[in-house]
């Protein structure tokens, strides 16, 4: 996603639009976006310097750590960004700080809630769900 510098008026400009989350490279091993983000926001220009405010919207599926089954989350965060202006930009690509954003949110041990159960370590049953017979709980 990119913003030409000179076409930012003097009172701002909206910006609405959907970027290919392959694009960004936002899947991990756990985590698989989905397929596309919402970003909208204003670009407002200052003398020196471009501030962009941004809510960025996606789904995400990840596999909960403690009992492996997959579970969806929406990401819906607001962003500022600043960008010093040099008199040799024409566009400022916005992507990288996107990415950035979004990686910062993704849990290091995803769970599907706070308090998942996981899985009994004895037979393998999903503690969610109910309780299993090995007497571990
Ligand atoms: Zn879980
Ligand atoms: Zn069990």
């Amino acid at each position: 996603m990119k913003i030409a510098i000179n076409q930012v008026p003097a009172e701002g400009l909206y910006i609405e639009e959907e970027i290919k989350s392959a694009q960004l490279d936002l899947d991990t091993d756990l985590i698989k976006f989905g397929p596309v983000l919402e970003v909208r926001g204003k670009v407002t220009r200052i003398t020196n310097a471009l501030t962009v405010e941004l809510n960025i919207k996606g789904s995400l599926g990840a596999d909960c750590s403690r009992c492996l089954s997959r579970y969806d989350w929406k990401l819906d965060k607001n962003v500022r960004f600043t960008y010093p202006l040099e008199s040799s930009d024409n566009f400022i690509d916005l992507d990288p700080d996107i990415r950035e954003e979004i990686i910062l949110d993704y849990p290091i041990k995803p769970l599907c809630r706070p308090d998942c159960q996981g899985l009994c370590l004895k037979c393998g049953k999903n503690k969610n769900e109910g309780g299993c017979n090995c007497g571990s709980t």
